[in-house]
């Protein structure tokens, strides 16, 4: 079978087409700036493993529709394309943000879970639109095909009570749902089963703490293959100091600076979310320009370095406690996978945890999964490259063949 795989933000749609049997990728590509004059779109195709064609078309992306009309072009294209008929696609998986608690698994799109969907807005009203926008786009586009939605939050609803409740009045959560959801839940679940596999072990039989440090950052406690607490909260705002965002701070500060500052609610919510965690510290928010400056000893670089990887350190304890039993620590994204200097700052003077750093091992650069703990270390910890797609791509087929 063959699935498309979309992955509508509010401004950007990327897409997949994979081949189920082998897992391999056929075509992939990005749009970006939707909505802009100057938009940005490319298709890949991939006639095998090790070759690329690339095509590279620019110009202005009016809505998703329009994106959505590139990427159905591009994948039947004579010259670029990888099928001839959009009828050759089985399903098309789609990723969305928050699935609240409606959603326990990955959901086959009808009216029902459209309705539903559009129920989950208040709760991510940056998010769910675009993904919402995606199936139905998708549903005009390429009629009569499956439309399967893969949640960000599906991973972590084995949360048990204690893990996702807050402790203010429980009508809050019963009346207007306000609880730890959780998100990167796709990342999280592909990178434990990964993790279990490389250690010849079914997920059931092991616990991990995954650890996706991207431009949002989060880690979760892994037991038995199940999510039993994760760093994210109601909004992806929880938890980790992150790009621009601030993870966990003490809530009475932002009543602190609205009446200090005379800011508004929403203007403190920006302010949490686009000018703290990393830059709001040093002033920058890509980790490879933090160690530009760190390099040069900029204080504040140094500063923001030590408070992202010492939050990280905190919640390895935290996990490590709620397991009970550690077997493997597992790094993923642009920050976990390339940045052997933050891998080393978490992962240095473990002992209480019983993990052992090989220095060589995590300062070796590769695509592919790796261990970068001893052979002796007691807990593994490893290095494993995020594919939100595939694992979109797997569920997705799994609804279609339960
Ligand atoms: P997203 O969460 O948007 O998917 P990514 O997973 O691509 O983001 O991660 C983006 C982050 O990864 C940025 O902070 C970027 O600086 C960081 N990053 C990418 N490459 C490297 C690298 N070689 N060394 C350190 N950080 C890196």
């Amino acid at each position: 079978m063959k699935i498309l795989v979309i992955n509508a933000g509010s401004s950007s749609l990327k897409y997949q087409l994979l081949h189920m049997e082998d897992e391999t990728v056929m075509a992939s590509g990005l749009v970006e700036r939707i909505g802009d004059l100057t938009g940005k779109k490319i298709h890949k195709k991939f006639p095998d493993t090790d070759r690329e064609i690339r095509v590279e078309k620019n110009g202005e992306v009016p809505d998703h529709r329009a994106a959505m009309r590139f990427v159905v072009e591009m994948i039947k294209d004579p010259e670029y394309g990888v099928i001839s008929t959009v009828a050759e696609i089985g399903a098309i998986g789609h990723r969305a943000v928050h699935g609240g608690d409606w959603f326990k698994a990955p959901a086959l799109v009808d009216d029902a879970v459209k309705e539903i969907i559009r129920k989950t807005i208040p709760l991510a009203p940056l998010h769910n639109p675009s993904g919402l926008i995606g199936v139905e786009t998708a549903q005009e586009l390429i009629p009569d095909v499956p439309n399967v939605v893969v949640f960000d939050t599906v991973f972590h609803q084995t949360m048990p009570e204690k893990a996702f409740l807050y402790a203010v009045p429980l009508n809050l959560y019963t009346e207007l749902k306000v609880r730890r959801y959780g998100f990167h839940g796709t990342s999280h679940k592909y990178v434990a089963d990964k993790a279990a596999l490389l250690m010849g072990k079914k997920p059931k039989e092991t616990n991990i703490i995954t650890v996706h440090l991207g431009n949002g950052c989060s880690m979760a406690a892994v037991k038995k293959g199940e999510c039993v607490d994760t760093s994210m909260g109601l909004t992806p705002l929880a938890g980790l100091m992150m790009g621009t965002r601030s993870g966990d701070v003490d809530p009475a500060v932002l009543a602190h600076i609205a009446e200090h500052r005379g800011m508004s609610m929403k203007e403190i919510d920006v302010l949490l979310n686009k000018e703290s965690g990393l830059k709001g510290i040093c002033g920058m928010n890509d980790m490879r320009d933090i160690h530009e400056k760190a390099d040069q000893g900029d204080r504040l670089a140094l500063l923001a370095l030590d408070m992202f990887c010492y939050r990280i350190q905190k919640y390895l304890g935290a996990y490590a406690v709620v397991l009970g039993r550690l077997d493997a620590v597992a790094f993923t994204a642009g920050i976990g996978e390339n940045d052997a200097v933050v891998r080393s700052m978490i992962l240095s003077g473990l002992d209480c945890l019983g993990i052992e750093l090989d220095k060589e091992r995590n300062i070796g650069r590769s695509k592919e999964d790796r261990l970068i703990s001893t052979d002796t270390s007691r807990v593994q910890a490893w290095v494993i490259p995020a594919n939100e797609e595939l694992q979109i791509a797997r569920e997705t087929a799994a609804v279609l063949n339960p």
